[in-house]
């Protein structure tokens, strides 16, 4: 039987948005007050908070985004990078340079060997968590290709921290077979965006391939849950259809998963559409998010889920990142390059063989110092899901805020090994300034577990977490 998506239903959405658009500041302000309790919204209380757009309840938005967001995830942001191992793909989405019918990239699918020199240019830089991606058509072996380059990049070691912990996979909707194969070779997150979901919208932009198909898409999730991979990854490329209508049934999809698998999804993406070669759709968006609104869907997106992580990616500038942290971001890229190969042979000429441009150069280096400075924990953490606290049991302990007792410790040593092991001076001082005012701001077991990892990492010893 083919799948279907019937837990996405327009018409609700649009009665919501339309019934949201009405919500006097009275109600406004009673909906913040229950987000600031940190247990999530309901359908009709994230449409009430889209409409807002006086001055000062916005604030009041972002004030209570902020402070949910320090609660739950303290200082701590979560790093890692992109791994483009091919642009082959047979879809044409109108707004990526990979799509079939752009003669104007390069195609290239990584052979083993240069995957395994992009993850040792990824690891000397101190990168421990990266996401693999791959265009929708893979050399002869087909998906075993993706397997393989899972494998490889797992297998890259390099004395005395240089390894990957965590492979997250961000590749083309698969079959339970296929995603029993992913769940095997211990994957972290499978990640994959819905672009919209909006059906009209969904098939103006995809002309040709299999990701035509929006039920085969949408029902995704339900087939990596199925086969055992806990924790997936949704998000929407914001600039295709209105974001109000995106968020929603974004909220429709998540109560879907909630209802059939107990838990919904580990993270949210966020990206926004960006130009790129060969893609008139991506330099003239017909929904462009303003960065006013942007700001406004992270806030309301981290109040609606407050335990769902939000990744930015370096589509972003560093301005708007630097906002987005204090608002709901909890995981960022640093260092990206969006062509295969891009790590060891450099980037490309603008717009050659790169899959959209970057907003953010800098390397991982200057990310971690600028992050340290304004008071964060960039974490390379790696623990919960390599001690099995994945899917419905890491919501058990983040939801009574226990996971903060790992959560801080393991960041606080993850980021000092990255300090110790690949830090420039300037960015080792502004690092261990963080350490310290983070320590100091600690108490009890969560400062005495702190100190005992932070001491183990100062000793020599790598890879501590709890
Ligand atoms: N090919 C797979 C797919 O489409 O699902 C996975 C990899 S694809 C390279 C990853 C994501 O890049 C897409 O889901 C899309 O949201 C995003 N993307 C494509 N073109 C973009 C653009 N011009 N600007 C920003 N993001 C873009
Ligand atoms: Fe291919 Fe993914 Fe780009 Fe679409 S978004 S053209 S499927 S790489």
């Amino acid at each position: 039987m083919e799948p279907t998506a019937d837990f996405i239903r327009e018409e609700e959405v649009f009665e919501a948005i339309r019934r949201g658009a009405s919500a006097d500041a009275g109600r406004v302000r009673e909906v913040l007050a229950k987000a600031r309790e940190a247990r999530g919204l309901d359908f009709d209380e994230v449409a009430a908070l889209m409409g807002v757009s006086d001055p000062g309840l916005l604030e009041d938005l972002f004030q209570t985004a902020r402070e949910v967001k320090e609660r739950i995830y303290g200082r701590r942001l979560v790093l890692f990078a992109p791994l483009y191992v091919s642009n082959f793909c047979r879809n044409d989405c109108t707004y990526c340079a990979f799509r079939l019918r752009n003669k104007d990239v390069p195609r290239r699918a990584l052979t083993q060997a240069e995957v395994d020199r992009e993850v040792r240019a990824l690891v000397r830089q101190g990168h421990k968590r990266v996401l693999l991606v791959a265009g929708e058509s893979y050399p002869d072996e087909g998906f075993d290709y993706v397997l393989r380059c899972i494998d490889t990049i797992y297998s890259v070691k390099e004395p005395p921290s240089g390894e990957v912990r965590r492979v997250n996979v961000n590749v083309a909707p698969l079959s339970l077979e296929e995603f029993r194969a992913l769940k095997e070779r211990k994957i972290g997150t499978y990640q994959l965006f819905q672009e919209t979901y909006h059906r009209e919208t969904y098939r103006k932009v995809h002309l040709a391939g299999k990701k035509r198909d929006y039920d085969w898409r949408v029902t995704v999730m339900d087939r990596a849950m199925e086969a055992g991979i806990d924790d997936v990854g949704v998000g929407i490329l914001f600039g295709l259809f209105d974001w109000r209508f995106e968020v929603l049934a974004l909220m429709q999809h998540v109560r879907h998963l909630e209802q059939r698998f107990g838990v919904g999804p580990h993270t949210i993406s966020v990206p926004r559409l960006e130009p790129a070669v060969g893609s008139d759709l991506s330099a003239h968006p017909p929904f462009a998010v303003p960065d006013v609104e942007f700001r406004k869907l992270v806030a309301i997106l981290r109040l609606a889920v407050p335990y769902t992580g939000i990744i930015l990616s370096t589509r972003e500038t560093p301005n708007i990142r630097r906002e987005a942290f204090a608002l709901g971001v909890s995981q960022i890229s640093a260092g990206s390059r969006t062509n295969p190969g891009g790590y060891t042979e450099g980037e490309c000429d603008p717009g050659s063989t790169e899959q959209f441009s970057l907003g953010d150069h800098r390397s991982l280096d200057e990310v971690v110092r600028d992050v340290a400075s304004l008071g964060y924990i960039p974490s390379f953490c790696t623990g919960c899901y390599r001690l099995g606290r994945t899917g419905a049991d890491f919501m058990d302990l983040a939801k009574p805020g226990e996971i903060r007792l790992h959560c801080d410790p393991n960041a606080l040593s993850t980021f000092l090994e990255y300090l110790l092991d690949y830090g420039s001076p300037e960015t080792r001082a502004a690092g261990e300034a963080a350490i310290e005012a983070t320590l100091q701001g600690m108490e009890g077991k969560e400062r005495a577990v702190s100190e005992r990892l932070l001491a183990k990492v100062r000793e020599g010893r790598r890879d501590v977490f709890v």
